[in-house]
C-alpha cells in the first residue's frame, strides 16, 4: 500500500516542523507550506490525502484559502483545521464528513489519533448518521480536548484560591474537596472516552508475563479502593507454567483494571475477589486464561447482553465504557475472548482467554 500524503498549511514554522517530524516518523509523506498562495499553488498540482490547516495565514485570508481547498478537494481528501476557525466556521463545516477540527495546543497522541482516523478507509456505504462508532472516534478526541483544557485551568485556579484561603474553614475545605473530586471524575471520564477510541500501536507489543501484569493491576485497584480493600479478601491462584504472550502491556493492564474495578464496585462488606491464571492446553496450542470472580451484587439476566455496548451502565456515575474497552482490547487487539457469567445476588466471573501461538506466544496481533 502506498504511503498516505499529508500537506501541512501553517504559518507557525515550529508547529509545522514538529508535526511534520511526528507524522514522518509514523510513515506518512509530509509536505509543508507556510502561506496561502503557496498552498493554493501546491494544491493545483497534486492533491494530498489529508490537509492540516491553520487558517491564520500571513498572505491571504484563511477563509479564502479554505474555500479554495474545499472547491478543489472532493471526498478523497480529508481536512483537519488546527486553528483560526470560530464557532460560525465550525457550525458550517461540521456536517461535512471530510472535515474535522483540533485546537492548538494539540497533544501528539490526539493529533496522531485524529489523523489516522481521518485516513482510515470507511465502508463505501457507511451512513454517518448510523455509523455511531465512526462518529465516536471523531467526537471523543474533540470532546476530550474541549473538556481537558478548561479543566486544567480550573484546577490551577482552584489551587491558587485554596492557598490563599483559610485552611481551618471546614466548609471551605469540603467545597475544595468536592471540586477536586469532580475534576478528577471528569478527567477519568475523558480518559475512558479516549481509551475507547485509541488506535492500536503495534510497536508496543512486547513479551508480557500475565501473572506480573495481573499482580500490578490488583495492586493498583487495591490502592484505588484503599478503605474497602482492608475489608475485602483478595485471593490469588496463579499458574506457574504460563508462557509469556506477545501483547500490549498497557492495554492488558487497562482491561484488567476495568474488570477488577467493577468487582470492587460490586462487592460490599466481606467481599471476596478471587483471581486465577492458568494454562489451558486444549485445543492446542492452547490458551492463557484469567478468571476474575467476585461475590458482589451480580448482574440481572436481562442486562447480560448489553454489557459490551458503549454507555451501558447501572451505576449513578458510571460511564458504561469499561467493558466495551476490555472487549476491544481483548478480542480485537489480541484475538482473545472475554466471557461474563453472573447470577444476581451471588456474584460474577469474568473469563479472559488469550490464544497461544506455536512459538509459545500470543497468536495474531493487531493490524495497523
Ligand atoms: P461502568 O462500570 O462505568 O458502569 P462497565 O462497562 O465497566 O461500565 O460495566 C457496565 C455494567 O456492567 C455495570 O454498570 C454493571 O451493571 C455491570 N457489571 C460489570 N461488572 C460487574 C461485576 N463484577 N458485578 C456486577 N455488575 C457488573
Ligand atoms: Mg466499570
Amino acid at each position: 500500500m502506498s504511503r498516505s500524503s499529508i500537506l501541512i498549511i501553517d504559518a507557525d514554522s515550529k508547529f509545522a516542523d514538529n508535526t511534520a517530524f511526528l507524522l514522518r516518523n509514523e510513515g506518512f509523506e509530509v509536505g509543508v507550506v507556510q502561506g496561502g498562495t503557496a498552498a493554493i499553488d501546491r494544491l493545483s498540482s497534486a492533491l494530498p490525502d489529508l490537509i492540516l490547516v491553520d487558517l491564520r495565514l500571513p498572505d491571504k485570508k484563511g477563509l479564502e484559502v479554505l474555500n479554495k481547498i474545499l472547491e478543489r478537494v472532493i471526498d478523497s481528501t480529508k481536512i483537519i483545521i488546527t486553528g483560526g476557525d470560530d464557532g460560525k466556521i465550525r457550525a458550517e463545516l461540521l456536517p461535512i464528513d471530510a472535515v474535522n477540527f483540533l485546537s492548538k495546543p494539540i497533544e501528539n497522541d490526539l493529533l496522531l489519533m485524529t489523523v489516522k482516523d481521518a485516513l482510515r478507509p470507511k465502508p463505501a456505504n457507511a451512513d454517518r448518521y448510523i455509523d455511531h462508532f465512526g462518529s465516536l472516534e471523531k467526537f471523543f478526541p474533540f470532546l476530550a480536548h474541549e473538556i481537558r483544557n478548561p479543566l486544567h485551568a480550573i484546577g490551577g485556579a482552584i489551587t491558587i484560591i485554596q492557598k490563599r484561603s483559610d485552611s481551618q474553614d471546614e466548609v471551605l475545605s469540603r467545597a475544595f474537596r468536592i471540586i477536586q473530586e469532580e475534576i478528577k471524575h471528569l478527567n477519568d471520564f475523558v480518559q475512558e472516552c479516549l481509551d475507547f477510541v485509541r488506535p492500536p500501536v503495534k510497536s508496543r507489543f512486547i513479551d508480557v508475563d500475565i501473572n506480573e501484569v495481573t499482580n500490578v493491576a490488583i495492586n493498583v485497584t487495591s490502592y484505588m479502593f484503599e478503605e474497602l480493600s482492608k475489608r475485602v479478601y483478595v485471593t490469588k491462584d496463579f499458574g506457574s507454567d504460563l508462557p509469556k504472550i506477545k501483547a500490549n502491556y498497557e492495554e492488558i493492564k487497562r482491561a484488567l483494571l476495568n474488570i477488577l474495578r467493577n468487582s470492587f464496585e460490586a462487592i460490599g462488606e466481606n467481599g471476596k475477589i478471587h483471581i486465577q491464571t492458568r494454562l489451558k492446553g486444549s485445543p492446542p496450542p492452547g490458551f492463557v486464561e484469567i478468571l476474575i470472580s467476585d461475590n458482589g451484587t451480580g448482574i440481572k439476566k436481562e442486562y447480560l447482553k448489553s454489557l459490551f455496548s458503549p454507555f451501558f451502565t447501572t451505576k449513578l456515575r458510571g460511564t458504561g465504557l469499561g467493558l466495551p474497552i476490555c472487549h476491544r482490547i481483548i478480542t480485537e487487539r489480541h484475538q482473545g475472548t472475554i466471557l461474563i457469567q453472573s447470577e444476581e445476588g451471588k456474584g460474577t466471573t469474568v473469563k479472559i482467554e488469550f490464544p497461544i501461538s506455536q512459538s509459545g506466544q500470543i497468536a495474531g496481533g493487531p493490524t495497523t
